[in-house]
């Protein structure tokens, strides 16, 4: 994928930037697709997922995962957009709360080599060490009066 930099000026564009990538980039992936979501408390890596969601096809809405930790979204005939084939379970994870030991009990290692997921791991940052090296980065920074630099980093 190609690199961006966008700065939004509100939570709904940075929801429909979300939206917009996982379209992109579901679509000309082929391989398990990690992506870490980085920025402080209420830079806007929850409000991004929910868009990415969107674009996967997903109904429902995901809430911050602060307290389940992980969810996992099944990518079924039923709410998966058609063009996205390949992959079978959209994975959202908040390391917020958690260090290396308790990701990788949550079965990380399997969990990143199926190349039938997508996952989305906000404070991906807080666990690098377990990132994989083809992991894609996507920075949040707070701009003024409510805008967002939304930047990756490979
Ligand atoms: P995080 O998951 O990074 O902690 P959230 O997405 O949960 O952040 O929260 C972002 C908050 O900031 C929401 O309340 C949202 O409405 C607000 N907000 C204001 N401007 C923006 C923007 N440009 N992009 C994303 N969220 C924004
Ligand atoms: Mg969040």
């Amino acid at each position: 994928m190609e690199s961006i930099e966008v700065v939004t000026k509100n939570y709904k564009e940075t929801k429909k930037l979300g939206e917009k990538l996982a379209k992109e980039i579901a679509i000309s992936h082929k391989r398990a697709l990690i992506i870490s979501l980085e920025g402080e408390l209420g830079a806007g890596k929850t409000t991004f997922t929910q868009g990415f969601a969107k674009g996967l096809g997903i109904k429902e809405t995901p809430k911050s995962p602060t307290f389940v930790i992980m969810r996992i979204y099944k990518l079924n005939k039923s709410n998966r957009s058609d063009k996205i084939v390949e992959f079978e379970n959209f994975i959202h994870i908040d390391a917020y709360r958690i260090a290396s030991k308790d990701l990788k009990s949550l079965g990380w290692n399997e969990l990143v080599s199926g190349p039938q997921n997508i996952i989305l791991i906000e404070w991906g940052d807080r666990v690098k060490s377990l990132l994989p090296k083809n992991a894609l980065r996507i920075i949040f920074e707070h701009g003024h009066s409510g805008s967002r630099l939304i930047k990756t980093i490979q």
